[in-house]
């Protein structure tokens, strides 16, 4: 979190100010000028990129959306690689640039090119309907990577990003991430410590009184796996001191307790299966399993797997610390164990992030738009900015405008291309001088 007091006065000023427009500089008119010439030219880079299937197992189809994105950085002037994953991940690998430079903020902005669609679901035909676009990743989110490079193409057309530091991650598995996830994400978290802010283009938030929001927050995500024994014996003598309560009251208990002492504000923790019976079996992988029992006997064995999201460490922390304390209080005769998984970490809602938030919203308001506010962040799931948060500040939704994600009816607002690609470039314009 290097250097942000700057920017949060900055914040402070624009809030003290109530957000008033301010004129452009000549540089930032430019800088407009120079996205809207493209629009065009932007519009038919995304159908390129859009009628290409990247579903995260189509290795070959991620690989190709890669290269059509790579040749538009390397133009840019970014000196780029493909980060090839190990073949066991059965993943494509990313693609990262770099521009060094010696001035204003470092920055990291972050994409994905692939989709959570099948490698053989057949893509849409490039189909516009008014504003209305349709396609497999149109708005999640090879729009927001469109918006992106656009921004950098303007910045890069003025001479604007001479002198300073931009790297570049698009991601090839964000929506199923490799495994292991050390792995597949070391390369995020070594360019997010090496820089002082995230900028990530998943697609833009709309709150429900029309106006637009950007993530300053997201929830972190993981998974508990709870495991108890208990004696097996006839039921006729279950709650005695010999057969004691049997591992499926434990864990009824167990999972009770959750519900009557953690709910609070931000926190959910699902418990998605459960099994007892006198042997139970349960895959993660094929996320199936099998139980065996009888009416007439105390059951030994019983298993439970949840999810827990949090909003910060110290939410999560304070979460797993107060289960794994009903866990120790046993009924008699059993014994229960709960280990945690973490898969995305919290994205707080820190100072700094908000600071970047009223930062893109005087931008917004400079260019003639609405303020930007900060959504709620129970209405997204996890992403890839989580993973660079604990390093630099973050501010994810920066990308395109839609709605439909993860299904067949996922569809991008035309407009919001050159609109956000403008308020992206003034952006990094202004965090970069
Ligand atoms: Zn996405």
């Amino acid at each position: 979190m290097k250097h942000w007091p700057r920017i949060l006065v900055l914040a402070v000023l624009a809030t003290a100010f109530g957000s008033a427009r301010a004129e452009l500089s000549d540089v930032e008119k430019r800088i407009v000028e120079a996205v809207k010439a493209r629009s065009p030219t932007a519009l038919a880079l995304l159908q390129k990129s859009v009628v290409v299937n990247s579903g995260t197992l189509n290795t070959e189809g991620v690989k190709e959306v890669g290269r059509l994105f790579r040749a538009e950085l390397d133009e840019v002037g970014f000196a780029t690689r493909w980060i090839d994953m190990p073949a066991s991940m059965q993943r494509a690998g990313h693609l990262a640039g770099k521009r060094e430079g010696v001035r204003g903020k470092r920055l990291l902005l972050l994409g994905h090119m692939d989709t959570v669609f099948e490698p053989s679901s057949p893509v849409t035909p490039w189909a516009v309907d008014g504003q209305r676009i349709r396609g497999q990743g149109v708005s999640d989110m090879k729009g927001g990577v469109v918006i992106m490079l656009e921004a950098l193409r303007a910045l890069k057309s003025v001479g604007a990003l001479d002198g300073s530091t931009v790297a570049v991650l698009l991601t090839g598995d964000e929506e199923s991430v490799g495994q292991p996830t050390a792995q597949a994400r070391a390369d995020l978290i070594a360019m997010a410590r090496a820089s002082d802010i995230a900028l990530s283009f998943e697609g833009m938030g709309r709150e429900t009184n029309g106006g637009e929001s950007v993530a300053v927050a997201r929830r972190g995500a993981g998974s508990w796996s709870l495991t108890v024994t208990g004696k097996q014996g006839h039921s006729s003598a279950i709650f005695g001191p010999g057969a004691g309560f049997g591992a499926a009251y434990e864990l009824a208990r167990i999972v009770n307790a959750f519900r009557e002492q953690l709910i609070e504000p931000g926190l959910t923790f699902g418990a998605g299966v459960m099994l007892a019976g006198t042997e139970v079996d349960f895959d993660p992988a094929l996320a199936r399993g099998t139980a065996a029992g009888k009416s007439n006997i105390v059951p030994p064995r019983a298993i439970a797997r949840g999810d827990l999201r949090a909003l910060t460490a110290e939410q999560r922390d304070r979460a797993r610390s107060r289960m794994r304390d009903i866990v120790g209080h046993s009924l008699p005769g059993t014994s229960a164990a709960i280990t945690f998984a973490e898969s995305y970490p919290p994205m707080a809602a820190t100072p700094a992030n908000h600071a970047l938030q009223e930062l893109y919203s005087q931008v917004s308001v400079d260019l003639g738009h609405g303020r930007v506010e900060a959504g709620n962040p129970e209405s997204r799931g996890a992403g890839d900015v989580q993973f660079a948060a604990p390093h630099a500040a973050a501010l994810d939704g920066l990308g395109a405008a839609g709605g439909g994600s993860h299904s067949p009816l996922e569809y991008l607002l035309a407009e919001s291309i050159e609109k956000n690609a403008i308020r992206a470039a003034i952006m990094i314009y202004r965090l970069t001088r």
